[in-house]
């Protein structure tokens, strides 16, 4: 059962052998469009033909890559149909629902273009923003990413806990987007090969792909508001995004030494365990109250406990993590480009 997600990692991941073949062999095509869906079947076909319209006149090659992600209505049949009529349209159908990132990234994984553009499937997104974006890569950018200057959500709520939600991830990753959560982005394909997507991860790509040091704009976009079907979305995603803004602050500062957090607070921690212990002292000495009737002992013992087990806990993630680096050949580096090799 678990057999499937592996086995698509493993072929198109990012082990160093798969990684660097799929550089010299899969990127065949100038773009590619990564659409992953869930129940839109009436906004299918309109979006396709807004997509060939503008892709057409790019004079690139591209493909267009449906993920359709568990959808129960009729959308796996338009897009069938599509994909007989045209082979550039492409249709990866998810077993069940994964969740817009998860099938974002089995869209990342199958993509073959140097060039890679997610975007949303509700026609919120709009594909003739797509040169603007393209522009910016040309200009010497990694990724461009898009920015609803003028969102057109029905929730005035969404607006505000989006800006606030911003302001955060700018404060903590030091990627300052306006608008992380758009979808429409485009990215360098080399940019994503090295990163893995878990839960509601796929706003905070700039931020990961900024640990590797990846060149990053933003351009303002177009926003529609959503004809057909209804957002998929409610309350739940902002305590998701939090929790994944640790998880993303955590990495960026501590992936490759987990120690220096952990061994951190112990040492922190151990130090006010010394300075209780000392105060204890102290009042023996001057008004001759002894430790044992002088209840801040017990805070210099909890203390000093809870700092021998931030250490220890330091050291046990110090071992996970580099056993995750070794094991997948995971550099602490990224390089640009290399000349005479
Ligand atoms: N989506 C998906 N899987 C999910 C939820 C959403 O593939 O589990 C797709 C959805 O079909 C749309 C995009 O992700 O193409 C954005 O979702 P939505 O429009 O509901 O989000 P909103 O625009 O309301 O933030
Ligand atoms: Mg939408």
């Amino acid at each position: 059962m678990n057999a499937l997600p592996t086995t698509t990692m493993r072929s198109n991941g990012n082990g160093s052998t798969a990684a660097s073949a799929s550089a010299v062999t899969d990127a065949a095509l100038d773009l590619s469009i990564i659409v992953p869906l869930l129940n839109e079947e009436e906004s299918l076909v309109p979006l396709y033909d807004q997509l060939i319209a503008v892709l057409s006149r790019l004079g690139k090659t591209f493909e267009i890559i449906f993920v359709n992600d568990g959808s129960s209505d009729g959308s796996y049949t338009v897009l069938c149909r599509l994909a007989d009529a045209d082979p550039k349209v492409k249709v990866i159908n998810l077993r069940r629902n994964f969740g817009q990132t998860a099938a974002m990234s089995a869209g990342f994984d199958h993509a073959r273009g140097q060039i890679i553009i997610p975007m949303d499937a509700d026609l919120q997104n709009d594909p003739i923003d797509i040169p603007l974006l393209l522009e910016k890569l040309a200009e010497g950018y990694d990724v461009a990413s898009g920015w609803r200057k003028e969102r057109k959500d029905k929730e005035v709520m969404r607006i505000y806990t989006s800006r606030l939600a911003n302001w955060l991830i700018g404060r903590l990753t030091g990627v300052k987007l306006h608008d992380a959560g758009c979808s429409l982005k485009a990215y360098r394909a080399e940019i994503l090969r090295g990163t893995r997507l878990y839960g509601e991860m796929h706003r905070f790509i700039p931020a990961l792909a900024n640990l590797m040091g990846a060149r990053i704009c933003e351009v303002p976009v177009t926003h529609h508001p959503r004809e057909f079907g209804q957002s998929k979305y409610g309350f739940k995603r902002i305590l998701k995004v939090l929790l994944d803004l640790i998880t993303v602050k955590f990495l960026a500062d501590f992936s490759t030494k987990p120690f220096y957090v952990f061994g951190g607070i112990g040492l922190t921690l151990f130090t006010l365990a010394t300075l209780a212990g000392a105060e204890t002292l102290w009042e023996r000495y001057t008004y001759h109250t002894f430790v044992h009737n002088n209840p801040v002992i017990f805070i210099a013992v909890f203390l000093g406990t809870l700092g021998v087990n931030f250490i220890v806990m330091g050291l046990l993630a110090e071992l996970i993590v580099r056993t995750y680096h070794e094991s997948r050949g995971k550099p602490t580096y990224h390089i640009r480009d290399l000349k005479n090799f």
